[in-house]
Formats: C-alpha cells, structure tokens, sequence
C-alpha cells in the first residue's frame, strides 16, 4: 500500500521517469513543488509544455532548435560534418568554442545487443548530406564498443563517396563519454584526430 496521499504519490511517480531520479529524490522534488507558491508551481509546470512545444528537431543535423533549421546548420562551414550519437554531445564539442563546422546527431548508435541496427539510427540522413562541398566527417562517437563500431560501420559507407573520415584522437577514456570528458582533452582529441 502507498504510503503518500494520491497527487503527492502521483506526482512522485511523475519525477521517477526522469533519468537519474529514485524514489527518495522523486519525493524531495515533489515536497518542493507542494512548498511552492502557486505562481511558482504554475510556472515550473508551464515551463515543461513551452520547451516540449517550441523544441523541436532541426531537419538538417537532427540537433535541437526552435526552427526547422538551427543556427548552427544556417550559419556555419557546410564544408566539415561532425557525427555525435546525442544533442548533448554537441553541446560538450561547443564548449570548447573551437569548432567552426556543422553536426549530424544520429540519436543513437548501433547496437545489436539493444536490437539497434543502423536503419534505426540517422545514417540515411548523414549519407545524404554528402555532396561535393563536404571534404572531411569527423566521428565524434564515444569511445565505447558501440560508439567504435558506429564510427567504422558509417566510415565504410562514407568512403566511397570520397570524404576523408576522421576519428576523434585518443585521450578520451575508453569506454568514456564525450559529454563528461574534461575540455582540455577533448580539445586535443579533436585537433590529433585521426583518419580512419
Ligand atoms: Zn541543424
């Protein structure tokens, strides 16, 4: 038997669905709503409707954007693609304000065990963003199983179509994440980048 009132258990079962968030925290989040004022709680909760109505998918890259294309795509060297697995990996390679190219997100990476294959992920979409102006496609998956046999799997699909592949140099730990990789390192990652 629950032991909260209905709209607090409610609403702590509402916060269990996000990443990273056990009952416990569930139920401090939800103590804080209830100790809010109304104008608050209205806010908290409309805020969550804005950003789920205005945020959409840019038809380029597959990033984030309020758009249909996003800033990034609109803006920048067409010339150079870099391949993440998630939005957030952009945001980590944007942090280090060196890169001047584009992105392709692929939401996701192939994954067998998962029942991912590469139908499921964005490759069609990379593919045919391939034309004559775009000389390098940097993959920039993470260094884990997966994330390397993504990187390989696109390479042999890109190189026949003559763009020079490269790979995110070394230095990110193996079965690490770029999004919790320090700046320094990833920086150099993407200086030494490698061709694959
Ligand atoms: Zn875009």
């Amino acid at each position: 038997m629950d032991v909260f009132i209905e709209p607090i258990g409610r609403l702590i079962n509402e916060f269990t669905k996000l990443p990273g968030v056990g009952k416990k925290t569930a139920q401090r989040y939800a103590y804080k709503i209830i100790s809010m004022t109304e104008e608050e709680a209205k806010q908290f909760a409309e805020s969550v409707l804005y950003c789920k109505r205005r945020v959409r998918y840019c038809k380029v890259c597959g990033n984030f954007t309020e758009d249909e294309v996003c800033d990034i795509c609109k803006r920048r060297d067409k010339g150079t693609i870099c391949v993440v697995k998630e939005p957030k990996d952009v945001i980590a390679m944007e942090k280090l304000h060196e890169y001047k190219g584009v992105y392709h997100v692929l939401h996701g990476v192939i994954s067998p065990m998962d029942g991912i294959g590469p139908d499921e992920i964005r490759i069609k979409e990379l593919l045919a963003r391939i034309d004559g102006d775009v000389h390098e496609v940097i993959m920039a998956t993470n260094p884990d199983v997966e994330g390397e046999a993504t990187a390989m799997y696109i390479a042999k699909l890109l190189k026949p179509l003559g763009v020079n592949v490269t790979r995110l140099a070394h230095g990110i730990p193996v079965g690490g994440e770029l999004e919790y990789t320090d700046e320094v390192t990833l920086s150099r990652a993407l200086l030494e980048r490698k061709q694959i």
